[in-house]
């Protein structure tokens, strides 16, 4: 037998003859404490794992977003083993590998003969149906079980949903806190204040040391998935030389342990700030270890709180990460859910550009972008505002399809997945899904960059200019956003004051930008 992880494999146990149950664990489900899991019977029971390269190319999949699953599927299978589990786990080099869920199931029920078989309610649409059609063609049922490592699950997300005129993540969100009592003194929320947005605006200017996020050595059993990922997709995106994420729940725990010593304590005043040179800056870099179910969200908000009653942490702090946990990221999932498969379709502005070419390779003479591009290219990573006013908001004043967009960010980013990824690109950064998850676009110029960063201090282009041959291309398309949407946006009343100062612009203004606008957009190659 080949390699270490099929020798690790070896000694566990064997699939009985006739499986009663096969359970599916997909790669995102990888919670060893999952009620699913226990139910097991180890004498009659099979969980079933496979690594297919459909997963990796439906969209183009960054090698550290690749990697980072199937190491820790690996890792959880051998664990699996050791709890002498039986299991059939098949690997990408396989020779009999068949490459896609649907196959590969196909052949475990043609194999184990089940009498049922069972899932976790998986986070995309489109496999939670291709699962369902397999069963379906051999004459079984698939049961698909509650997840539990989220804190709402979608039935009370739906029960708050019901009736309302808009969902508004705030609302959710203060609705959790009281629901699971966090943060909250006496019915109203501790310090007085929901949402200390207010103070977490800070610019990164004269900063203390910023402590480097935990990066997780690879391990061998790793490093052979490295070395499988770079041999079966040579073309993919991105450099997976600076690998470091957790792909073990004991190195999720560590990362967990560094971010709530040492990182929380200016997590919220910085959290919208971006520098060259600081990736992750105070951010948690968590949401990968917990999209792979690696950590639970009442762990790392339990953690939070704790750090703040015993000090360690001030409360605006506290409050932006426990926002993002329960309140933004349960959001998404309630959303993604509650809209069904259709979502990631919807185009709202009726944008048909293509992608910039330079999104795949960083390789553009715009600072900002060429910062948060490359590094997103090297680490699999970029903080939320990097996503939403650089990435995001590029590509979405410059006219591009929001399905390009989505599909770049589910590959792009090692904590990409549908559930997530659709309604933060779709809805929340292209308001492409009629103003679901944004009251508005999250459309802006050079200057909201100018202000949260120092890359305009060393761009070739002038942040202050909107036409002309050194006009900051963000301020070009910014205008002529407002320009080509006008008529659907002026009935918004959160953009009334942009859109005021738009109309009295001079007709021949609009007209140099519309013409800039244009050609900028076929140089970069988006229409
Ligand atoms: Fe980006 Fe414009 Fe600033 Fe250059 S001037 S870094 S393109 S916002």
């Amino acid at each position: 037998m080949k390699g270490l992880f099929r020798q690790k494999l070896a000694g566990g146990a064997r699939p009985p003859r006739r499986t009663r149950r096969l359970h599916l664990v997909l790669g995102d489900q990888l919670d060893g404490r999952a009620a699913a899991l226990r139910d097991l019977d180890p004498a009659v029971d099979t969980v079933f794992m496979a690594e297919v390269t459909e997963e990796a190319r439906h969209v183009a999949s960054h090698r550290q977003r690749t990697t980072l699953f199937l190491a820790a599927m690996r890792h959880f299978a051998i664990a699996l083993a050791e709890r002498r589990q039986p299991l059939r786990y098949v690997t990408l080099d396989d020779p009999t590998n068949t490459h896609s869920f649907a196959g590969e199931l196909a052949r475990a029920i043609a194999t184990l003969s089940p009498q049922q078989v069972t899932v976790i309610t998986p986070g995309e649409h489109r496999v939670a149906r291709s699962l369902r059609e397999t069963c379906a063609d051999a004459g079984l049922s698939l049961d698909i079980m509650d997840d539990d490592s989220f804190t709402c699950s979608l039935a009370d997300f739906d029960a708050w949903a019901e009736g309302r005129a808009r969902l508004t993540m705030e609302y959710f969100y203060r609705q959790r806190r009281r629901d699971l009592d966090i943060l909250v003194t006496a019915g109203k929320p501790t310090g007085g204040k929901w949402n200390y947005d207010q103070e977490n605006r800070e610019v990164f200017k004269s900063p203390p040391r910023v402590p480097a996020p935990y990066r997780g050595r690879p391990d061998p059993v790793t490093r052979e998935v490295m070395a499988l990922v770079e041999k079966t997709f040579p073309d993919a995106p991105g450099r997976l030389a600076a690998f470091h994420w957790p792909v073990q729940r004991r190195q999720a725990l560590r990362a967990l342990r560094k971010f709530i010593t040492e990182r929380l304590v200016h997590f919220g005043t910085y959290e919208d700030a971006m520098h060259t040179g600081e990736p992750f800056l105070y951010h948690s870099a968590l949401s990968a270890a917990l999209n792979l179910k690696l950590l639970s969200p009442h762990e790392c908000v339990a953690a939070a709180v704790k750090a703040y009653q015993g000090g360690g942490a001030s409360l605006n702090n506290v409050e932006g990460f426990v926002r993002q946990i329960i309140g933004w990221r349960e959001f998404m999932r309630g959303v993604y859910f509650r809209e069904g498969p259709g979502y990631t379709q919807r185009n709202g502005l009726e944008q048909t550009g293509g992608l910039p070419p330079f999104y795949w390779t960083g390789d553009t003479d715009l600072n900002c972008l060429r910062h948060c591009l490359g590094e997103v290219l090297e680490h699999g990573y970029g903080h939320h505002i990097s996503r939403l006013m650089v990435i995001g908001n590029f590509a979405l004043i410059a006219g591009v399809h929001p399905q390009r967009v989505h599909e770049w960010f589910l590959g792009m980013y090692v904590d990409g997945v549908a559930w997530v990824t659709a309604p933060n690109v779709v809805g929340m950064s292209q308001y492409a899904d009629h103003g679901i998850v944004a009251t508005k676009p999250y459309a802006a110029s050079g200057k909201y960059i100018q202000r949260m960063s120092n890359y305009c201090r060393s761009c070739p282009y002038d942040v202050n200019e909107r036409t002309g041959n050194e006009a900051c291309p963000f301020n070009t398309l910014y205008w002529d956003f407002l320009i080509r949407h006008r008529r659907r946006l002026a009935s918004n009343q959160r953009m009334k004051l942009v859109m005021s100062n738009m109309v009295r612009m001079e007709k021949a203004e609009s007209s140099r930008i519309t013409r800039q606008a244009r050609a900028l957009r076929r140089r970069l190659g988006i229409e």
